[in-house]
């Protein structure tokens, strides 16, 4: 049964005169899907509760960030006693320290500097990578998203090892003319621009495990080639972990192939889980490379609110509560909510495959494997139009989006994970 969405309606009604589109990041937008976005006025463990009053079982987590479940107690208190203390001082905090030793123990980078969005990370990651080297071109893989910095909002380029071209108005070709883009999964790919451009390579900067494809794991021993492949060329391997980071395992994609194979990128870039909610990312690796940031080095990045202490508070506390069980206790929930949509899929005869890296999953309405952008393309949207609506309407909040990861909590208890399976049925044959 559709749900009241009056209240819903008539912010969005306002909002869109105010911001264009109604929403202030466009994945929050239901253009994919059709239909009024709900405005969500509180959340609580597992659930969203919108401006109607429908509750719904959330299955974005804010896109990543809310490993723990919403409004998590410990981590409401840490937060409530760091907004007593002020909220931003524009001077070095203990938190700050106190994060980036945390980061520093759980990952393989050694030293680590704070920004505020990932899109920032990535940036100033790459400035670092060229700074560092002293070459000029970035590679990075189709449908790996970072941030919507202006030099990897890149399209492919006709042919292999053709410089991108701008992935959106705005940016201008001579920002895209030094980023190649190549298919993901890919190694001949990768081993050809090398021998092509073997002195230019500033830095491969990959997803750690695609998800903004959906979710696309790299093939065994692939991260370990671009590592090694970078090494040999002397180009920086940049992991972007701004997903996957505290979020696929307790260490992170890394912790389920570099730290298994025992190599590590020379960069990695962190957001979502480190922030606890709020707005806190951070790049970080090998202290050679990153001794060359100012003060210390020569190569500029800074930021008014970086290492916020709420932020920072907030990802402590929230690090310092993800323990192991957290982890086995998504990875059940994930287990049970993949089986479950197989079998409702199957049952309707929808073609589909469950992907995933860790406790992290995507389901694509699409035949066969998914392992680059191609193949994510093949996804049947309004099959999974058709799906999403069916399980708002059960209420569960899926991502609004087919191309998208599927993200649960610690918070995602029996009741939640039986409201998502009570409403599989009915949902796979409205994707039929
Ligand atoms: N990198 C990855 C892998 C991401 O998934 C995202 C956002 O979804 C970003 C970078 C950009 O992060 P932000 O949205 O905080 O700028």
């Amino acid at each position: 049964m559709p749900r009241p969405t009056d209240a819903s309606a008539a912010l969005f009604e306002r909002a869109r005169a105010v911001t264009p589109g109604g929403v202030n990041s466009p994945v929050r937008a239901f253009n994919a899907v059709g239909g009024t976005p709900r405005f969500i006025r509180s959340a609580a463990g597992a659930w969203l509760t919108d401006a109607d009053g429908n509750e719904y079982v959330d299955l974005i987590c804010s896109w990543g960030p809310m490993l723990l479940g919403h409004a998590h107690p410990e981590v409401q208190a840490r937060v409530a006693e760091a907004v007593a203390r002020g909220t931003s001082y524009g001077t070095p905090t203990e938190p700050e320290v106190e994060l980036a030793e945390e980061i520093v123990a759980r990952t393989p980078v050694e030293r680590v500097r704070f920004v505020s969005s990932g899109t920032e990370a990535t940036m100033s990651a790459i400035r670092l990578a060229r700074g560092f080297t002293g070459r000029d071109i970035v590679v990075k893989f189709a449908g790996c998203y970072h941030g919507h910095v202006d030099s990897l909002l890149a399209s492919a380029g006709s042919g292999l090892a053709t410089f991108a071209v701008p992935g959106t108005p705005g940016v201008p070709v001579s920002s895209t003319e030094l980023t190649l883009v190549l298919p993901y999964n890919d190694r001949a790919a990768v081993d050809k621009v090398f021998a092509e451009y073997p002195d230019r390579i500033a830095c491969l900067i990959t997803e750690a495990a695609p998800g903004n494809m959906g979710v696309v794991p790299p093939e065994p021993g692939f991260n370990a080639f671009l590592s090694e492949t970078c090494t040999r060329h002397g180009a920086l391997f940049v992991s972007d972990e701004v997903m996957t980071g505290f979020r696929a395992s307790k260490l992170g994609q890394w912790g389920l192939d570099g730290a298994v194979e025992g190599w590590r990128p020379d960069l990695m870039t962190f957001g979502k889980v480190m922030g606890g909610g709020f707005p806190a990312a951070a790049f970080g690796g090998r202290a050679d490379v990153m001794s060359r940031l100012v003060p210390e080095g020569p190569v500029y990045q800074a930021g008014t609110l970086s290492g916020n202490p709420i932020a920072t508070t907030a990802g402590l506390a929230t690090l310092r509560l993800a323990t192991d069980e957290v982890y086995d206790h998504i990875g059940v929930a994930a287990d049970t909510i993949k089986t479950a949509v197989s079998d409702a899929l199957s049952e309707a005869g929808v073609a589909h495959v469950v992907q995933a890296t860790g406790t992290m999953f995507s389901v694509f309405f699409a035949e066969g494997q998914v392992r680059d952008f191609e193949s994510a393309s093949r996804t049947d949207a309004s099959a999974y139009a058709a799906f999403f609506h069916a399980m708002l309407d059960a209420g569960v909040y899926l991502p609004p989006s087919a191309y998208e990861a599927w993200f649960l909590s610690a918070a995602h208890d029996d009741r939640a994970v039986q409201t998502v399976l009570d409403a599989l049925p009915d949902a796979a044959r409205a994707a039929a």
